[in-house]
């Protein structure tokens, strides 16, 4: 099953699509390095790592 990749905005507390998506199956092994997201709840660039993430589908 494919996930859409979430992380919460530190700011509101919301959660914000981050564009990327993974293969739930997968995501157990998968490595991330950190990268960038521009919110659409704050217009802030908030910096995630896979310790931050929320799966959705
Ligand atoms: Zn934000």
């Amino acid at each position: 099953m494919i996930k859409r990749i979430l992380v919460r905005c530190p700011a509101t507390a919301k959660l914000t699509p981050t564009g990327q998506t993974v293969e739930e199956a997968s995501w157990g092994d998968t490595k991330l390095k950190e990268h960038k997201v521009t919110c659409p709840h704050c217009q802030g660039t908030h910096a995630w790592t896979k310790k931050d993430v929320v799966l959705a589908r």
